[in-house]
């Protein structure tokens, strides 16, 4: 028998909800477009949660002991603490229920908008390619402790013998990751409204005991960044409100039946999670795991694999809090190493004077299922791989291990080890001709002429007007392009049909541009399904999954590829099609890249070299693209960087290494060409000021950024920066259908130009257009082009 107030010795802190199979996804998209009703979307969910529930009991986790964790949100988990908070901003007021709780359906105009009513912002998750809902957060926002949806949710598994725990954002970081809503006072913080906060989250803690939960477990990444680090320093806000949270009374547990657990009247025990980083200060890694033990909370957490070991001294201090030790990586696909972790765990009891669980770094929310559904992986892989499965069953023989010592899982840290072995000596892994010729780079290969003389070049070669007009890349992707790329994989049309209808693709786009008078061409990229695993696809060291889908958000899934070893590029990958591109106009037409950050954070990468190694090599493959693209004769090469502030460190202390190494394999991929080659790159965000050091570092000639929604405030930016090259801020808003009027664009293009000189302006959209229809495209693209001639017109004028 358990005991429900003893916390489990191995756990997960979140596992994939999109199902295997996608289960979710299917449902929420059959839902929206009213193919099936609410009733049975959630009877769709439940059925994934009672497979989830029983594919972890039978990886090892117990059903009875709150190892498993209730982290079924059906779009966010930030969502799904706003609705248990009832936090509504007002703009959203009316969607409450009576006693102010959130339904299904209105959580889902939270998350998608309806009619005039725009959604919640959706941003980043920490470092990661997930994103949440942004909280909006004022000083009038109701905090009522409304989880009732979590509540059955509990009550639910409890009545099929499960005592799961609950999982819900913690208090710190949720304020943390709010924004002050809309019309909030000048100067109000999110984080004003803590107290209110803590209030309804002390009655969301009673309601979860009431329904049956022994443990609850509050996620507080926050802490690992800089603000919400200082938040843990001892005698700050995270103790004064884990105290408050702690002090309310437990529920006794094992009141109840066979089951044991607890029933009623207090609260469940609490965990605390950190993953991401190192909570607190860093230079006293553990300290912050200390100020939540000391306010009373049972057990804390620790992601051991992006943060740093406690100290010792702290964690003999834990006293009667459980250390949750985040050993297993929940953001890669790597297998572990068992025999190395398990050494770390050993250490770990022996200097705790507390007791030690096994799980993971963060949630699972991160990696595919299973690597077992994988049918196309190349043969070596599989065994050097752990998808949310297998990381499930490397905690609960780490576990085993810790408990009965090495001999009790003696074959499974063999295994492990004879995998990994394998892996550092296959032959693709290391590529001797890669590493001599990394080993041979010099300062040169990484810089370029002047940037004066090589625009002066530039222009004279390709005689360009002012202003000049370009779009990012792609074109709108039509059903017929998606057919004729199914068609083509399943085989029901020949290569040589499909080459066919893409080279007809790219004629037509190209015959579109001249006719709108755009004066930088592109070939709109009908190829590529997604701009890096199109690459990945042409690269060696990389593979592609099968059914390797990970949720970004809400019912938006992408499929990484994986990047396992050395990148070697065996044939030339976009040069044909730009070649024939070229061929059909007289206009410039770029050549179009993915650049080697990119390439990376879209990727699960390699984890037994720097990244900034393994972003060498990409640069070198692009290096060698880019090289036969100007020996075919393009003159504008374009190499788009959107995820370079993605993988921006959250510290930052840290941030200066990350922008060195990521700059420079820039520099390395582009730095090859002759100065009068000119060098484009894309950047797809508008909070461009914090970094704009590192972007000018680039060096590319020419840079077209985000900015349309925010209109243009970058421009200030750059102009107090001192910004002296091409620059093409997007005056094109292509995240909606709506057509910018020939005005509203006229008005941006004058923005513009009180802040950049003439003749660095270029104009172009905010992003590509491959998730636009066509009719909205021309047009808006019609009046990009004559609000440019006439402010063109306009400058004549007054010269
Ligand atoms: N060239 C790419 C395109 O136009 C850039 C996409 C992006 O920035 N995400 O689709
Ligand atoms: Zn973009």
């Amino acid at each position: 028998m358990t005991n429900p107030s003893t916390f489990p010795a191995a756990t997960i802190l979140g596992y994939p909800r999109i199902g295997p199979h996608r289960e979710l996804k299917k449902a929420l998209d059959a839902h929206w477009s009213g193919a099936i009703s609410e009733q049975q979307l959630l009877a769709d969910a439940r059925k994934l949660q009672d497979r989830t529930v029983s594919r972890l009991v039978e990886l090892g986790l117990n059903a009875a002991d709150s190892s498993i964790p209730a982290d079924f949100a059906l779009y966010d988990q930030v969502l799904d603490t706003t609705a248990a908070l009832g936090a509504l901003p007002a703009r959203f007021a009316d969607l409450a229920d009576a006693d102010g709780s959130v339904g299904t359906a209105a959580s889902f105009i939270l998350a998608r908008g309806h009619g005039e009513r725009p959604p919640l912002e959706l941003t980043k998750w920490f470092d990661t390619n997930y994103h949440y809902l942004v909280p909006e957060i004022g000083p009038e926002t109701p905090f009522t402790a409304v989880a009732h949806q979590l509540a059955d949710t509990i009550r639910r598994h409890r009545e099929n013998g499960a005592v799961l725990r609950p999982v819900l954002v913690g208090p710190v970081t949720y304020l943390l990751l709010a924004k002050a809503e809309d019309h909030a006072p000048e100067g109000f913080d999110p984080l004003d409204r803590i107290d209110d906060a803590v209030a309804a989250y002390a009655g969301i803690l009673t309601q979860l005991g009431d329904a049956g939960a022994d443990w609850v477990q509050l996620d507080e990444p926050g802490l690992v960044t800089d603000r919400g680090g200082a938040l843990a320093a001892p005698g700050g806000l995270v103790e004064r409100v884990y105290r408050k949270l702690a002090d309310a009374p437990r529920a006794t547990p094992g009141g109840d039946g066979e089951n044991g657990g607890n029933r009623g009247n207090g609260r469940p025990a609490l965990l605390v999670t950190t993953g991401y980083g190192t909570a607190g200060n860093p230079e006293a890694p553990g300290e912050a795991l200390a100020v939540l033990a000391a306010a009373g909370v049972e057990a804390v957490h620790a992601d051991l694999i992006r943060g740093r070991l406690p100290s010792a001294s702290v964690l003999a201090d834990l006293g009667s809090t459980t250390f949750l030790a985040g050993i297993v990586d929940g953001r890669n696909v790597w297998r572990n190493s068992l025999s190395a972790s398990l050494e770390v765990l050993q250490e770990l009891q022996a200097r705790s004077g507390t007791a030690v669980s096994v799980g993971t770094a963060t949630s699972l929310q991160h990696v595919p299922h299973d690597v077992g559904a994988e049918d196309a992986l190349p043969a070596h892989l599989p065994q050097w791989l752990a998808f949310a499965d297998q990381k499930v069953s490397e905690v609960v023989v780490l576990a085993r291990g810790l408990a009965g010592g090495r001999s009790a899982v003696a074959a499974e840290l063999k295994e492990a080890e004879d995998a990994l072995r394998e892996r550092s000596t296959f032959h693709g892994v290391v590529v001797p001709s890669v590493r001599t010729r990394l080993q041979g780079l010099a300062e040169d290969d990484f810089v370029r002429g002047p940037a004066d003389r090589r625009a002066a070049l530039q222009q004279e070669h390709l005689q360009l007007p002012v202003l000049p007009t370009t779009t990012i890349g792609s074109f709108p992707q039509t059903g017929e392009v998606r057919r004729a790329r199914a068609a083509v994989r399943s085989g029901s049309i020949s290569d040589a049909d499909y080459e066919q209808f893409l080279k007809d693709e790219i004629a037509r786009v190209v015959t579109l541009q001249e006719e709108l008078g755009l004066d930088v061409l592109v070939h709109g990229e009908p190829e590529r399904n997604d701009m890096v695993q199109y690459f990945a696809e042409h690269l060696d060291g990389f593979a592609a999954t099968s059914q390797g889908w990970v949720q970004s958000y809400g019912s938006r899934c992408t499929r990484p590829s994986i990047l396992w070893g050395d990148v070697v590029r065996p044939a030339a990958i976009t040069v044909p099609w730009t070649i024939y591109a070229q061929s059909l106009t007289d206009r410039p037409l770029k050549g179009m890249l993915t650049g080697p950050v990119t390439i990376l954070a879209w990727s699960f990468v390699r984890d037994d070299q720097p990244l900034g190694d393994t972003a060498q090599q990409v640069a070198l493959a692009l290096r060698d693209e880019i090289a036969d693209l100007e020996a075919a004769g393009t003159g504008i090469i374009q190499v788009d960087e959107p995820a370079l502030r993605e993988l921006l460190p959250l510290r930052s202390n840290d941030q200066a290494a990350y922008l060195n190494w990521s700059v420079r394999s820039f520099r390395l991929a582009t730095s090859g060409v002759q100065d009068r080659t000119q060098i484009h790159t894309h950047l797809c965000y508008s909070e461009f000021g914090e970094i704009i050091g590192a972007i000018d570092g680039l060096d590319a000639d020419v840079t077209s950024i985000e900015a349309a929604r925010s209109r243009l405030e970058v421009v200030a930016d750059l102009a107090g920066f001192g910004f002296r090259r091409g620059i093409g801020p997007g005056v094109y808003d292509i995240h909606s259908p709506r057509v910018p009027s020939q005005a509203e664009i006229a008005a941006l293009i004058n923005t513009a130009l009180t802040g950049i000189p003439v003749s660095q302006l270029w104009i172009n959209p905010d992003c590509g257009l491959k998730t636009r229809g066509y009719e909205e495209t021309v047009q808006s693209l019609r009046h990009v082009v004559a609000a440019t001639e006439a402010a063109r017109a306009a400058l004549a004028v007054n010269a």
